[in-house]
């Protein structure tokens, strides 16, 4: 398994290779980030990009959003997929955002998770980018990276790879570490064709090592 040193060499590497590695979601409030990320499960940050303007456009705040109706909110969305159930969630989100918390989205994890649509992901996108709250959010990248690296078991489940990073790396380096996670896993160490013989990690890697073998 990675050490905790070899860890934080293995991010450092990273964030040489993507210095600009950061969210690529675009939103002008909090609130409008918070419904880009729901927007976001399972399809690109560029589809999720094209669509917001007009969408936050029409709905400026949650209490806007909170009085639409899914047939009024769906024509902006329905260029992704899961649209339905996407808008369903942003109208359900907004609500509780107006209702319970006065119309701010709240600062911590477990108000964040009490929005309906906002898992222990969503939570830690939105605590990292909205209020610079050190946080990891995993996803298929950080997922695949993390176990391909060594950092965490084969068989970790999120959470575990969440706390398992928590731990291996110094709580300055978590948001970093998340977005340096998710640009290797989109340009450098991806999921069918990872670029193993040019990788600067390849040292450290015991999986890239038998790749190349
Ligand atoms: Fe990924 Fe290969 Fe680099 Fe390891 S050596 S981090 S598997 S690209």
């Amino acid at each position: 398994m990675l050490s905790s040193k070899d860890t934080v060499k293995a991010i450092k590497i990273m964030s040489e290779k993507f210095p600009d590695a950061r969210t690529s979601l675009e939103a002008d409030t909090d609130f409008h980030f918070l419904l880009a990320v729901i927007l976001s499960a399972q399809t690109t940050d560029k589809a999720v990009n094209l669509l917001t303007p007009r969408l936050f456009a029409a709905y400026p705040t949650p209490e806007t959003l909170a009085a639409a109706k899914l047939e009024d909110v769906i024509p902006f969305i329905k260029s992704i997929g899961l649209y339905r159930n996407k808008g369903k969630y942003l109208i359900a989100c907004a609500t509780d955002i107006a209702a319970k918390f006065n119309g701010q989205v709240p600062r911590t994890r477990t108000e964040l998770m009490q929005l309906s649509g906002v898992g222990r992901k969503t939570a830690d996108v939105v605590l990292a980018e909205c209020f610079n709250i050190p946080a990891i959010a995993v996803d298929t990248h950080v997922t695949r990276v993390s176990k391909r690296l060594r950092i965490v078991p084969q068989k970790a489940d999120v959470l575990t790879i969440e706390k398992t990073l928590m731990k291996k790396l110094p709580e300055e380096l978590w948001i970093k570490a998340h977005h340096c996670m998710i640009f290797w896993g989109r340009y450098q160490c991806m999921a069918r064709s990872p670029l193993c013989q040019e990788c600067p990690l390849l040292a450290l890697c015991a999986e890239g090592q038998k790749r190349v073998m």
